[in-house]
């Protein structure tokens, strides 16, 4: 195994506090009698809604067709009816069409069954196609459709494939938990990914805070016929970023607009590798997924096998309910997930945690001016300013933020959490490119 490595440029070390969850096994959370299953759960245009309110649905059923290339399928995780459908807030503040399903009936054998013919014997387009039926998508945040991501080109070849189980945000342990206990299935994934994809080597990266993990992970490869090794990393956040990630692995760079494609690499989170090998051997649809329930304000925090739809004030519920008024609800982790405005918030496929903050953990304090201390700009992993950018975006030039490279920033919360003056960064970053979308503005 080599020593340890990191990306260079920029990226802080918060508190990870994941002490709160990591020796908690992974267990089923409580399933709700009512579901809201939102049809907008990837990156990509919304599927076509395939069923009508008073339609009977099978655990496991197609309820959302994908709708052009860049699209994910999506299946109801529970038996029941469907008592309603309407436009239904996301984590992220953005709206989607939703299904609201009551339970009914029984839990048929979805997930526990294998799948008479081998992945062995299936052709990589077969498996693929799999992949893409069963709906599903890149766990680790950006949910975006894997069935795209795995089609590569003829005219590409992948040198290296890297498992991400980075799992940087602080709080989260859902992908730790599944490397611990799902590692069989992990690099049964593995070897379907590798029958599809046909990379030269597949790297695992596994940040230094995880050293079990990486132990277990280590000794599972080694029995493999292809090139596969575990690679350790130096914590540092963000670096479970895609960008990030390949910087610190490979110590190369996607070019501003790019792909990983372009430079020979794909990366796919831990998870996504879980859920193509349940795909496959079990021939199950994307309907749960491992949520960290965790903060200082959750009475038992717990790792959890959540049905998509279900509730987050349920797993709250789950978890013994707060401690303590919450002084903020996050929906995936501190750094970059999304407030929550109610407790009615479906899980989706992109939800990796719930997290209950105490004042303490939020640190609200007031904004003050700039004090031109460059903090901001020596954590930025993309080498941008992000003072400047705020200056430009305060001031409504959003073709001047386009052109210093708005488009660039991955909205990694470095800047803000560095910024002395508590200045949003952030925030305006995405209001900054909201506006430019809407006004159409170009560089
Ligand atoms: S949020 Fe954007 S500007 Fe701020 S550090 Fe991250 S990439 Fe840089
Ligand atoms: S870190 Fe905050 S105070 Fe310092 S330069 Fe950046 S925006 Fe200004």
């Amino acid at each position: 195994m080599n020593s340890p490595q990191t990306f260079q440029k920029g990226g802080i070390h918060p508190h990870d506090k994941k002490n709160l969850a990591k020796s908690r096994e992974i267990r089923n959370a409580v399933i709700t009698s009512r579901c809201i299953i939102p049809l907008q759960q990837h990156i990509g245009s919304p599927p076509e809604c395939l069923v009508e309110v008073g339609d009977t649905v099978t655990e496991g059923m197609l309820v959302g067709r994908s709708s052009g290339f860049i699209s994910a399928n999506v299946h109801s995780p529970l038996p029941g009816e469907v008592k309603e459908i309407k436009s239904i807030y996301l984590a992220n503040g953005m709206r989607s069409k939703g299904i609201i399903l009551e339970m009914e009936g029984e839990f048929g054998t979805l997930g526990k069954k294998q799948n008479e013919q081998s992945w062995q014997s299936m052709s990589p387009k077969e498996l693929l196609d799999i992949v893409h039926q069963l709906g599903i998508v890149g766990l680790g945040g950006a949910t975006f459709p894997a069935h795209v991501k795995f089609s590569i080109p003829k005219q590409k070849k992948v040198e290296t494939f890297i498992i991400n189980g980075v799992e940087c945000e602080p709080y989260l342990t859902a992908d730790y938990r599944l490397m611990l206990e799902k590692t069989k299935e992990i690099v049964e994934g593995m070897k379907i990914l590798h029958k599809i994809i046909n990379p030269d080597r597949m790297m695992f990266a596994i940040e230094m805070n995880k050293p079990d993990a990486i132990e277990i992970m280590d000794k599972a490869l080694s029995d493999l016929d292809f090139e596969a090794e575990v690679v350790p990393l130096k914590m540092k956040y963000p670096q479970g970023d895609e960008k990030q990630v390949l910087k610190a692995v490979l110590n190369r760079e996607v070019p501003s607009g790019g792909l990983p494609l372009d430079i020979g690499a794909v990366v796919s989170n831990v998870g996504t590798v879980f859920a193509v090998y349940e795909a496959i051997v079990f021939n199950k649809p994307l309907i749960e997924r491992i949520v960290t329930v965790s903060g200082g304000a959750i009475k038992e925090p717990a790792n959890l096998k959540v049905k998509i739809g279900t509730p987050i004030g349920a797993l709250i519920e789950d978890c013994g309910g707060f401690t303590r008024i919450p002084e903020k609800i996050v929906i995936g982790g501190p750094m970059m997930g999304f407030t929550a405005m109610d407790l009615d918030i479906p899980v989706t496929k992109g939800t990796s945690g719930v997290l209950a903050l105490t004042a303490k953990e939020v640190c609200g304090r007031a904004t003050t001016g700039c004090l031109s201390c460059g903090r901001c700009i020596n954590v930025c992993p993309m080498g941008l300013s992000p003072t400047r950018l705020f200056k430009m975006i305060d001031h409504g030039e959003y073709a001047e933020a386009l052109d210093a490279g708005l488009m660039d920033c991955k909205e990694c919360g470095c800047c803000g959490y560095t910024c002395p003056a508590h200045i949003h960064l952030v925030q305006a970053m995405k209001l900054g490119k909201f506006m430019s979308k809407k006004k159409k503005v170009k560089a």
